[in-house]
């Protein structure tokens, strides 16, 4: 397939260029554009032919529903019923922002778009042109992440560019992603609303302006993934060909641990990663990789890190366990993830 590339200054955005890419998801085709969260890739969310496609070139299983971007509140009235108080006031609150909320649907929603399911996933971006292209689009957006299913999501241009370029007509190319982490996605539909995905809007701010928030335990344990409520959780995902661990513990004895197996696998011809702090980075051997000095900034490295790792052909990754604080729950779900829940407790 042909893609027609946009190179979009965030700074600067030239909307005759958004305009192309535009038009091509009002023909009911696939367009990948930067979030404030990671890349996505996007299509008609009213139109079944074009969401199928974006389940053809993510090789996305047909039953994890999509999140459907709009331009303004008002669009969500048209898409969703049975709208209560925290759902207002989550929208009111967190708008144009990285959190997703699920609502009863509307018959004009597809099934192919929820999933099969009677509820849909709603979201108000506030990346500018994320917003301006959903704008010039004038139709609801469903747009996954922009990767392969499985992968890491997509946090820089060339993420999307070396992974995507042939499999969707259009591209806009606009910088790094500012939180690097997918959005928050909370039911509101029950009684207590439930975070079905932690993301960089954390339980704890959640809770400030609506009170009580659980979070699907099924998200803990490997063993409960396939009760996971949201039908995404349930897959292997954000992994690399790298096999990734998890060193869980005391920091010193995390770093002695860690050391000790770069160097009993460099013995056996094993190429090792480690991911840490930027603090410990020159305590450890073997390719290390800073995610940063806090939380927000390991969440907005995570995703590239674990994809540079392929890219300089390791084998093995170690990474260091970080805190479950904040955005913290966020970080440990998608590396445990990308794990596949591999712990090393010492
Ligand atoms: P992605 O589009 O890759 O960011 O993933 C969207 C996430 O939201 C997946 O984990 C989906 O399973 C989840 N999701 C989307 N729609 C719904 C819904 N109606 N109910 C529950 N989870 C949903
Ligand atoms: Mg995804």
């Amino acid at each position: 397939m042909n893609t027609i590339i946009s190179k979009i200054d965030i700074n600067n955005i030239d909307k005759s260029e958004i305009k192309k890419q535009a038009e091509l998801l009002k023909k009911g085709k696939t367009v990948i554009f930067p979030t404030e969260t990671v890349y996505g890739l996007g299509a008609n969310a009213l139109d079944e032919d074009a969401v199928k496609k974006i389940y053809e070139a993510k090789g996305r299983p047909s039953d994890n529903p999509l999140i459907v971007h709009v331009y303004s509140k008002e669009e969500v009235y048209n898409l969703a019923k049975n709208i209560n108080e925290k759902a207002e006031i989550i929208m009111e609150h967190f708008w144009p922002g990285p959190i997703t909320i699920i609502l009863d649907k509307k018959d004009i929603v597809p099934y192919k778009t929820s999933g099969g399911l009677e509820t849909v996933a709603i979201r108000m971006p506030s990346h500018p042109i994320a917003r301006e292209i959903i704008k010039q689009a004038g139709v609801p957006i469903a747009a996954p992440s922009a990767n392969i299913s499985g992968r890491p999501s997509p946090t820089k241009a060339d993420h999307v560019y070396e992974e995507m370029n042939g499999r969707v007509s259009g591209i806009v190319l606009g910088g790094d992603c500012n939180f690097g982490l997918e959005s928050t996605v909370l039911d509101v539909t029950t009684e207590t609303p439930m975070i079905l995905r932690p993301g960089s809007i954390t339980k704890e701010e959640l809770e400030k302006v609506i009170g009580e928030v659980l979070v699907d335990p099924s998200l803990a344990r490997k063993e409960d993934n396939d009760k996971a409520k949201a039908p995404g959780m349930k897959y292997t995902h954000y992994s690399p060909d790298a096999d990734v661990y998890i060193v869980s513990g005391n920091e010193n004895n995390i770093i002695e641990k860690i050391n000790s197996l770069v160097e009993e696998n460099k013995e056996n011809g094993i190429r090792t990663g480690v991911m840490c702090l930027e603090k410990n980075k020159d305590k450890y051997k073997g390719e290390v990789l800073s995610l940063g000095n806090t939380l927000e900034e390991v969440g907005c490295n995570l995703f590239h890190a674990l994809r540079q790792m392929d890219k300089m052909n390791i084998d093995v990754v170690y990474s260091e366990e970080f805190s479950t604080y904040g955005v913290g729950q966020a970080i440990m779900n998608r590396l445990l993830k990308s794990a596949g829940y591999k712990i090393i407790n010492v």
